[in-house]
């Protein structure tokens, strides 16, 4: 990658899918946010779209990518994915298919399902523990515990397992 985002940018981008997420959340939504950034420019920001769209495929990653629309690999290739919550196998395997080579994830304390899997594919992945993240996720969980369970595959009474 020619460019090399600072901390305070890594910061920035976080913060643009935070408020993805917070918008998610306020529409009846699974809180969390992504944006695919490329050389310092925002391709598209998303957020998750199972509520709002009824989706089973819009998470927060996935939807960032399709508003980004069709893209030639060398632009994925150089690429960052902002996410709000470490990445689901789909989400992950998106990202794998288009080779992005860095992830930077605002937490994974309350989810954590593929980061081995991107890394053993070399991708970077950078967790920037993000209280606001963690916030977000605690809320729904304890709140809305059915979309989250429904968005991830299980049910209800198998979160937390
Ligand atoms: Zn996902």
């Amino acid at each position: 990658m020619t460019w090399t985002p600072t901390a305070e940018e890594d910061r920035h981008f976080l913060s643009l899918a935070i408020e993805q997420a917070r918008t998610s959340w306020d529409e009846g939504g699974v809180p969390i946010g992504a944006v695919l950034v490329h050389e310092g420019e925002v391709l598209a920001a998303g957020h998750n779209q199972r509520v709002q769209k009824n989706s089973a495929i819009l998470h927060g990653e996935t939807d960032a990518i399709e508003k980004a629309g069709r893209l030639p690999a060398s632009v994925y290739r150089h690429s960052v994915l902002y996410t709000t919550l470490s990445p689901c196998i789909m989400c992950t395997g998106t990202a794998l298919l288009y080779e992005i080579p860095r992830i930077v994830v605002g937490e994974n304390r309350t989810f954590e399902m593929s980061e081995a899997l991107l890394r053993e594919r070399g991708v970077t992945v950078d967790v920037l523990d993000d209280p606001e993240c963690v916030a977000l996720m605690e809320r729904m969980i304890a709140e809305r515990p059915e979309i989250w369970s429904e968005d991830i595959g299980v049910e209800t009474s198998e979160l937390g397992r």
